[in-house]
């Protein structure tokens, strides 16, 4: 028999599984459908987020870290180690151990929100009066379930281009990236974003010689252009990462051991030796399969269901959140929009501003903006005024050794509304949210300059950058 629920979630990922919870959370019946299984062959809930995205880089980012600190910085603490090995299997099994528990408690949310969870690929079969009726196919059988509304959820995959087919042996994407089982002696990466740095940035700290060709000629076009540029020179020069801008690869050739990657630049054809290489060139939204035309549901060109700014699709009762829709592929993206549709379905009024998302590069230091860059201001012809406050300057950041960075605020010249914030520095990821709290309310930078900041505290930075914008930072 149909199973009927109030609402139907397809995909397990944070926009689905928060959707989920947050509608049990507001008395609906809910149903999630998900169809991620493990490297052990293990449904796993928790989508790319969980399982192969933000948090297993995050957990291989700071081992890694660690391990360099230990190798190049505890001697200027006066600590001395004896000769510093790395343990990669011991690593790898704590990443795993981390999204073990995660995921794990993803299912632990649906038992206690009684959310019902069922593991296989979901796909649109029809609509009537009373509801949507989606089949989930597992293992070679077939059951249908039915919701008064259906979210899709189904998230993104990766990017492919055709000169580098991944095998997940010599061209990995994220997931190979992940798991790597030894440090690769010479390591390419297509594409400079945020995963090819992020991965870059772990191998490259484990030993791994790490080049990066970047087909546009800028690094980092979302990034506020001071940022970016001061970020490009402690990656390359202090960390050493090659980074190629303007470098666009025409073929890849796997030979028995190695690959030979052929790119070309300003200076003509180039080859690049490497002994695996990462594809990391973006990803595109997922809705393979999922039969959208039986139901009405439209998607555009790109592949991203269309929806209206509130999540609606092209079709009544159906609502999609995440990275399978328009907007940053971010996972707290993702999640509030599955908050939001969650709560209108339950008859509230709830909208995501997708003016204060933050976004966070996990680099070392750091990268993490909200609102407008200064470039975009420009170009709209707003008239503002900028504040910088670098980490040099700062206590807490020399107590902690990294000093390296500057926290960035424009604010509305006529208002002094703030419309910006970007921070190069430690924590910055944290930092952030207090710049987003202050979008979000509409404050001035004159507002965040009243505000007392703990002494000594990286936030000095920010309450500084504030000072900064009206010319009178205290400690510079
Ligand atoms: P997903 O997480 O992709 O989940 C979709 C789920 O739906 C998956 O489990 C999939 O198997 C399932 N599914 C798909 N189709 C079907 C179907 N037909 N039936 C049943 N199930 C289906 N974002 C951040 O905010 N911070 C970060 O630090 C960060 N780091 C990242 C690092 C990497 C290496 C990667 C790859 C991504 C990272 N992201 C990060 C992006 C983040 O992972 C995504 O934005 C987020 O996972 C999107 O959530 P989602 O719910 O839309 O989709
Ligand atoms: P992100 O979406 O942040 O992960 O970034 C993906 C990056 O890959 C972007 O900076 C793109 O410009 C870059 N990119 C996309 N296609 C190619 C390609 N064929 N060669 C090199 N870089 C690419």
């Amino acid at each position: 028999m149909t199973q009927q629920f109030d609402v139907v979630v397809i995909g397990g990922g944070p926009g689905g599984y928060i959707a989920a919870v947050r509608a049990a959370q507001l008395g609906l019946s809910v149903a999630c459908i998900d169809n991620w299984k493990n490297a052990k062959n293990k449904p796993s809930l928790g989508g790319t987020c969980l399982n192969v995205g933000c948090i297993p880089s995050k957990a291989l980012l700071e081992s890694s870290e660690n391990f360099e600190r230990a190798t190049h910085q505890f001697a200027e603490h006066g600590i001395k180690l004896g000769k510093i090995e790395l343990d990669l299997p011991q690593m790898l099994a704590r990443k795993d151990k981390i999204v073990d528990q995660l995921t794990g408690g993803v299912a632990y949310l649906f038992k206690k929100n009684k959310v019902t969870s069922l593991h296989g690929h979901g796909h649109f079969v029809s609509r009537d009066g009373e509801g949507i009726t989606v089949a989930i196919s597992a293992d070679g059988k077939e059951e249908t379930v039915r919701g008064r509304h259906v979210i899709i959820a189904t998230g993104s995959v990766v990017r492919a281009i055709k000169a580098a087919t991944v095998d997940n042996k010599l061209i990995l994407d994220n997931e190979g990236a992940l798991a790597l089982t030894a440090v690769p002696k010479r390591l390419g990466v297509i594409g400079a974003g945020v995963i090819g740095l992020e991965m870059g940035s772990v191998w490259k700290r484990l030993g791994s010689e790490v080049t990066l060709l970047e087909a546009m000629p800028e690094f980092l076009p979302p990034v506020d252009r001071q940022l970016a540029n001061e970020a490009f020179k402690i990656y390359t020069k202090d960390h050493g990462l090659k980074i190629e801008l303007g470098a666009t690869v025409s073929q890849v050739e796997k030979n028995a051991q190695s690959i030979t990657v052929h790119y070309s630049n300003d200076a003509g054809d180039q080859l690049l030796e490497v002994d695996k290489l990462i594809v990391a060139v973006g990803r595109v939204p997922n809705t393979q399969g999922l039969n959208l035309v039986a139901v009405g549901v439209d998607a555009n060109e790109k592949g991203f269901v269309e929806v209206d700014d509130r999540c609606k699709t092209t079709a009544p009762n159906i609502w999609a959140v995440g990275d399978v829709v328009r907007g940053p592929m971010l996972a707290h993206k993702a999640e509030e929009e599955g908050v939001a549709v969650a709560e209108q379905i339950a008859g509230q009024s709830s909208h995501v501003d997708f003016g204060t998302i933050p976004w966070v590069i996990y680099t070392s230091p750091e990268l993490a903006w909200v609102g407008k860059t200064e470039q975009e201001l420009k170009s709209e012809g707003v008239d503002y005024r900028v504040g910088t406050f670098p980490f040099a300057a700062n206590g807490r950041a020399k107590g902690l050794g990294e000093t390296r960075g500057l926290v960035k605020m424009l604010a509305c010249a006529r208002t002094d509304r703030i419309l910006g914030v970007h921070i190069l520095g430690p924590f910055a990821s944290e930092l952030i949210t207090e710049a987003v709290v202050a979008l979000e309310f509409k404050a001035s930078s004159e507002d965040i300059a009243r505000i007392v900041h703990a002494h000594p505290s990286l936030s000095e930075v920010f309450h500084e950058a504030a000072l900064a914008v009206d010319g009178r930072a205290l400690n510079l």
